[in-house]
């Protein structure tokens, strides 16, 4: 028997299972296909994306496979400036695509010993008291104590777990095809910028080779949105727009998505859980869906762990779903924001072009920015200090970084008193006196998962907050 059953070998599924397996936790990924597709839906990792990958020291193997952007244009399209003053060691944008970022997590779960079984599509499941037992296609069985459905946005298991997913459906498809061009660089980006005037919703973006990704409203939406659009339909499209194809030919990639905007009620269903897309979908307009699920399983992750090794908290499973679900409810909200911005009708164009002019103040830019890049997310840890429930930036100290001693996903204190301990929870919680000219408090408290649990100085109220994250003293 497993610990854990993550379906899905997408970005969420194999950051899951590389966190779970720094814990110990014996974890089995089951994937459906049966290679990976080598497409890229996504194109770069945000910032607090970059973050947790520093914090996991695999930031060196995507900076050599990435490419640092500084400009903006990530709300809506809105505002080229990259914000100034970004509170975070690495201010910029990682140009990396999707085919990239799964083959490197997926390599990082195998290291640390995670199996991943291609080739095996989840059909049903049930749970009882002490695990869930899951069907296969070729009619096998396996178990395990927990099952994390990381399946993607027509997630099976979040149907069969039959949880509501309120929202919206698709009301405007989009085409998109990774094509070939004849037409020269410096032309196509003088026809796009004509067409842009009025349609922000059509973009290309150069994918080198010669080869681009072009963005153009669909005509209607199709009634089986799973049947890509062929080559002679985005073409028509592109035309209907442009005037011109751009002389498109040789499709690597054609594709079609929706602007359905919808989020699970409820994370955790008894024994079974749901991240990523599998949780929630929206359009992809700022680029924050992989980001998101990267980010769901790095709060799941220690939490699951914490409960199979047996030392959680009571509650501390349930504050995956206290914690994340607001936060994707506020990225619907602003991919919601974004497509009445992206709008061809006269009211929305005229509010776009009010928006543009208030991000033209920095304020507001900086503001946007920290909300797609997820810098801004701070989970609801009640009153206190202004670090309460945000994630700590990475600071220099007098001995190296902060994120270097938060590899192998423990607690960590942060003492620039020396005063402090945590003897009865060394186990989980690692203890380091050093000091920081970037850090103005005098010790912090950081879960796993990098967000500040308590800030303070006394060890009596230190005590008062260990065990609400970490469970009880042991020794
Ligand atoms: C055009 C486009 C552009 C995008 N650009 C960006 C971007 O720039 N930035 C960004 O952050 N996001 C972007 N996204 C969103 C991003 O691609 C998704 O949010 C991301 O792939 C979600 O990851 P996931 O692991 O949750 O799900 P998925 O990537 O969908 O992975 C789910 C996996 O589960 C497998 N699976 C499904 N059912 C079963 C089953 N029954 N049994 C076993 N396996 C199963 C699937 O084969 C798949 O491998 C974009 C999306 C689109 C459509």
């Amino acid at each position: 028997m497993f610990d854990v059953i993550v379906v899905g070998s997408g970005p969420t599924g194999l950051m899951l299972a590389g966190e779970l397996r720094l814990h110990g936790v014996r974890v089995l990924v089951l994937e459906k296909e049966t290679e990976p597709s080598g497409q890229s839906r996504a194109l770069g990792l945000h910032v607090r994306s970059v973050e947790v990958m520093d914090q996991r020291g695999l930031l060196d193997q995507f900076l050599a496979l990435g490419q640092q952007f500084t400009v903006g244009g990530f709300f809506a399209g809105i505002g080229e400036r990259w914000p100034e003053r970004l509170d975070t060691a690495h201010s910029y944008v990682l140009g990396i695509p999707q085919s990239t970022t799964e083959r490197l997590l997926a390599e990082r779960a195998a290291e640390l010993g995670a199996e991943i079984r291609r080739g095996c599509e989840l059909v049903g499941f049930r749970q009882d008291d002490e695990g869930v037992t899951v069907e296969l296609a070729d009619s096998t069985q396996v178990r395990a104590r927990y099952l994390v459905g990381c399946d993607g946005g027509r997630s099976t298991v979040r149907k069969l777990l039959g949880v509501g997913f309120p929202g919206e459906p698709t009301r405007v498809e989009t085409l998109l095809g990774e094509v070939e061009v004849t037409m020269p660089p410096e032309e196509l980006a003088a026809a796009v910028a004509e067409v842009r005037k009025e349609h922000s919703r059509f973009g290309t973006m150069p994918l080198g080779d010669g080869v681009y990704r072009l963005i153009v409203p669909a005509d209607g939406v199709a009634e089986d949105r799973s049947v890509p659009p062929t080559l002679e339909e985005l073409k028509q499209q592109v035309r209907a727009f442009a005037g011109t194809d751009f002389g498109a030919h040789s499709p690597r990639w054609l594709s079609r998505f929706g602007d359905a905007t919808r989020l699970v009620e409820h994370y955790r269903t008894g024994r079974v859980l749901l991240a990523g897309d599998a949780a929630h979908v929206h359009p992809p307009t700022g680029g924050m869906g992989l980001n998101l699920g990267i980010q769901d399983a790095f709060n799941l992750g220690w939490k699951l762990a914490a409960d199979l090794n047996g030392w959680s908290p009571e509650g501390l499973l349930d504050t995956y779903h206290t914690e994340r679900h607001p936060v994707a409810a506020n990225v619907l909200d602003n991919t919601r924001v974004q497509t009445e911005l992206l709008s061809s009708e006269p009211g929305p164009r005229a509010v776009r072009r009010l928006v543009s002019e208030l991000m033209e103040f920095e304020e507001v830019n900086r503001y946007l920015i920290e909300k797609i890049t997820a810098i801004a997310v701070r989970y609801d840890f009640g009153e206190g200090h202004e670090l309460l429930g945000r994630r700590l930036r990475d600071v220099k100290l007098k001995r190296g970084r902060l994120y270097d001693l938060m590899h192998d996903g423990r607690g960590l204190l942060l003492d620039q008193t020396g005063r402090l301990s945590v003897t009865g929870w060394a186990d989980r919680v690692d203890h380091v006196i050093d000091v920081s000219e970037e850090l103005d408090v005098p010790a912090v408290l950081l879960r796993p998962d990098g967000h500040v649990a308590w800030v303070g100085e006394e060890q009596r109220d230190l005590l008062d907050h260990l065990p609400k994250w970490f469970g009880t003293a042991t020794g």
